[in-house]
């Protein structure tokens, strides 16, 4: 049986990823950072209706240290990591003059930083099976720029893609490394947001909505499957049209 290591996996996106991956019998690492009792509740959720094994762990993904515990915690459990999908995301939004140094750090180290250590780790041990399997969750923020506000973030993510095509070069032939770049998703990542601006925002989609998680969890689950075999270095928009 194959494991999936999901970072972020709590809450959000992270939580259909790891749903999608579990209702197609892959063991699953279930990453968090604070949101302990959503972690453990998916874990008895995948449990209690999925014949598939779960590891729940908390890590930093920022934090090298964490994160290379996180991998040896992975091997020594499964002994093998054969996709890893790198979701754990933070927003900070503010205008402009509020922005900090601080909180731009912490949506690099968190966003950029993290894909690039959970990468470093985990292919570490794909290249020794000579196979394996990376998706690195962007958005589309991260290629065209709509709101000033998240410029901290967008930056993270416009990273987040050229890491992905440098290391399809880097893991290549063995490792498929690819990027979905979503648009809004219904998370709570978008709680805050106004009324009047989701209205906004919804108009410019042609489906003329958010996406639901698991329409996003799909999209991953394709790129990992074979029927991507031939898929490496993309970067895949999934955002309704616009
Ligand atoms: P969310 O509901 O806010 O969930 C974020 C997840 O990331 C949580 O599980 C959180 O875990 C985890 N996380 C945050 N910092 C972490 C860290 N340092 N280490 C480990 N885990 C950490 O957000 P979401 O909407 O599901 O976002 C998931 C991904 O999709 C992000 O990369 C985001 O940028 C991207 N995305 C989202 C949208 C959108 O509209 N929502 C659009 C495009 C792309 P804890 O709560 O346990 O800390």
């Amino acid at each position: 049986m194959k494991t999936v290591l999901v970072t972020g996996a709590s809450r959000g996106l992270g939580r259909s990823i790891a749903l999608k991956f579990a209702e197609n019998n892959y063991n699953i690492v279930i990453n968090y950072n604070n949101s302990k009792d959503e972690a453990q509740e998916l874990e008895k959720y995948i449990k209690n209706n999925y014949k598939v094994e779960v590891l729940v762990i908390k890590a930093d993904v920022s934090n090298e240290i964490e994160v290379k515990n996180m991998l040896n915690e992975i091997i020594n459990k499964f002994n093998s990591v054969d996709v890893v999908v790198n979701n754990a995301g933070i927003a900070i939004d503010t205008i402009f003059e509020d922005k900090t140094i601080d909180n731009f750090h912490k949506i690099l180290d968190t966003n950029l930083i993290g894909t690039f250590l959970v990468s470093k780790y985990a292919s570490k041990y794909m290249l020794e099976k000579k196979e394996g399997n990376i998706i690195n969750i962007s958005s589309t923020n991260g290629i065209d720029t709509y709101y000033p506000y998240s410029m901290d973030y967008d930056a993270s993510k416009a990273g987040v893609i050229s890491l992905t095509k440098n290391l399809s070069k880097e893991l290549s032939p063995y490792i498929r490394v690819n990027c979905v770049c979503p648009g809004w998703i219904n998370t709570d990542m978008n709680k805050e947001l106004d009324k009047d601006y989701i209205e906004e925002e919804t108009n410019k989609i042609n489906l003329k909505r958010f996406a639901e998680p698991m329409e996003i969890a799909n999209v991953v689950y394709f790129l990992a499957s074979d029927e991507a075999s031939y898929v490496n270095g993309s970067i895949l928009i999934v955002d309704g049209g616009k």
